[in-house]
């Protein structure tokens, strides 16, 4: 089944390391046929190239839209040898086979990515590109189908060992990855007319995402990865641009993700350090250096070896205080040369800058695997104010309280349930994250914030006079009970139990403010 290459088709948008693939090629006494650009750099370099419009005598139309579409280059790639029906209609119709077709697609994603109008996106879709590639693969058993620059070498390879022929497995393999090209260039025009529309549906989705980084590994060593990105614009780690540091990791990426989503949520400078995708510190500061302190001092323990996302730009101070101590990877809208400079001394540090921002209101999908399949939902984008509060206690929380409600309940929606988070001045001052109970939360919360003030020579915890926010509502009176203890002040809850009545009554015993949400921030 190995098959020798006689005549080639190239029709390809990015010309990466096309020269030197046809040359090889020329050499081993393949034809080439290409469409006017590729055709362009092919002469260009010398080479013998016949343009697909004289070979089938039919001009490129209509702005490009018809370049390939026709009988005696799909006939070429689509007739099946070794049927004497298809060679008969082959020789009547004076189609000679196609052997190779090497194509890539009108640039859709990066024409997206880079905010070009309706018009310029609807124009870079490609049609005749697809056709090629699906022909040519759906045709594997004679025809070979490259769709990525990085694969021209492989079919060297296998051409040098195979004596200009290519194998069948060969041929296989790259009928799967050609699939997967369409089938992910679909799903990215399929998201980008829902996001035009406004109405993005999770039921029409397709995984849809260009390779950005192979990955070394998984989440453990012993795990295979790959980094996607889907060409929207969401700013964040996947269309960020690493300044400098070691390659990024899968639980790199995972949470600086987390990091940089949790510090997009406020308007004020602010700072989020992040462990196994939990904050062990959120603050709001003056400046980006006052947060990051603030940010630190809540778990300094846990904050070693964490991930800093910024939603303001990284400065000299603030560089400067985060190279304290180690850490992973700093994500950041922008930052200012000294700051820059104070990066460039710790190589292995990574910097992700983002350029700008993310709105967290935005509708984004977001995706999980299950076992044989996949969930989709929208992300959690709900925006809490302070005018969909409702207060259930006797007494009503003063203006700090309920600044700081607000702030610890945002920052809820980026713990891991069950959550608990104690926030003071802006500030978190305990954080309890993932317990299979609520309460369990409450105490380890309140535990650490005592562990860190212990460390530091405090006199009492700084969850005293604190507020503290819950994910989901108290189904019983003792996590609330626990966060009296701790002494936290005001509580900020969704509400909802069939023992509210219960909640509220200890509440009010301790003296205790306490709003209702009405909204949940689940997140497993
Ligand atoms: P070139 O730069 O060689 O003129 O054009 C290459 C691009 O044209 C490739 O990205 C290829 O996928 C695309 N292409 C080839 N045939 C057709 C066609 O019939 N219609 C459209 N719209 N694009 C095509």
């Amino acid at each position: 089944h190995a098959i020798p290459l006689r005549r080639a088709l190239f029709s390809v948008s990015d010309k990466t390391d096309l020269v030197s693939f046809a040359r090889f090629l020329v050499e081993h006494g393949v034809e080439l046929l290409s469409t006017g650009g590729s055709a362009r750099a092919l002469a260009d370099a010398g080479l013998p190239v016949i343009e697909v419009a004289d070979y089938t005598g039919s001009p490129e139309m209509l702005d490009g839209r018809v370049k390939t579409l026709h009988p005696r280059i799909h006939g070429g790639i689509l007739g099946i040898r070794d049927n004497p029906e298809h060679q008969r209609a082959m020789e009547q119709h004076a189609i000679p086979p196609i052997d190779l077709v090497v194509v890539n697609l009108y640039p859709f994603e990066a024409t997206v990515a880079r905010g070009a109008d309706f018009a310029t996106c609807v124009e870079n879709i490609d049609i005749g590109g697809p056709s090629l590639i699906r022909g040519a693969a759906k045709n594997h058993a004679f025809v070979t189908v490259v769709t990525d620059p990085e694969d021209y070498a492989k079919v060297m390879d296998d051409m040098r060992a195979n004596n200009g022929a290519t194998t069948l497995d060969l041929r296989r393999r790259l009928a799967a990855a050609a699939y997967a090209r369409c089938g992910a260039y679909d799903g990215a025009i399929s998201r980008w007319f829902q996001e035009q529309t406004g109405e993005e549906n999770p039921r029409h989705i397709v995984f849809a995402g260009r390779l950005r980084q192979s990955l070394r590994y998984g989440e453990n060593p012993h795990q295979k990865a790959g980094f996607y990105v889907h060409g929207l614009s969401r700013p964040g780690v996947a269309n960020a641009r690493q300044v400098q540091g070691k390659e990024l990791s899968y639980n790199n990426i995972n949470d600086t993700d987390a990091a940089f989503e949790l510090v997009c949520e406020f308007n004020e400078p602010a700072v989020a350090i992040i462990k196994h995708a939990n904050p062990c510190g959120v603050a709001r500061g003056e400046t980006v250096l006052d947060a990051y302190t603030k940010a630190l001092a809540c778990d300094p323990v846990s904050a070693f070896g964490g991930i800093v996302a910024l939603n303001r730009r990284l400065d000299r101070a603030a560089a400067e205080a985060i190279t304290g101590i180690f850490t992973e990877v700093v994500i950041a809208p922008d930052a200012d040369d000294e700051a820059l400079a104070v990066f460039a001394a710790k190589k292995n540090l990574r910097l992700l800058l983002t350029g700008v921002v993310a709105d967290t209101t935005t509708p984004e999908l977001t995706i999980r695997s299950v076992a044989g399949g996949f969930l989709v939902q929208d992300r959690d984008a709900a925006d809490l104010l302070s005018a969909d509060l409702r207060v259930v206690t006797k007494r009503a929380p003063t203006e700090r309280e309920m600044a700081d409600m607000l702030f610890a309940f945002k920052v809820c929606k980026h713990v891991k349930s069950n959550a608990i988070v104690y926030v003071r001045e802006g500030c978190t001052v305990g954080i309890g994250a993932g317990q299979m109970s609520r309460v369990d939360s409450a105490r380890i919360a309140s535990w650490k914030s005592q562990e860190a003030a212990q460390a530091a020579g405090a006199a009492e915890p700084a969850t005293k006079g604190s507020v503290v926010a819950s994910d989901a509502f108290f189904p019983f009176a003792d996590g609330l009970l626990a966060a009296v203890e701790a002494g936290a002040t005001a509580v900020i809850q969704p509400g909802g139990s069939v023992r509210d009545d219960e909640v509220i009554k200890a509440a009010d015993e301790a003296g205790l403010a306490m709003v209702f949400t009405g909204l949940r921030h689940f997140r497993h």
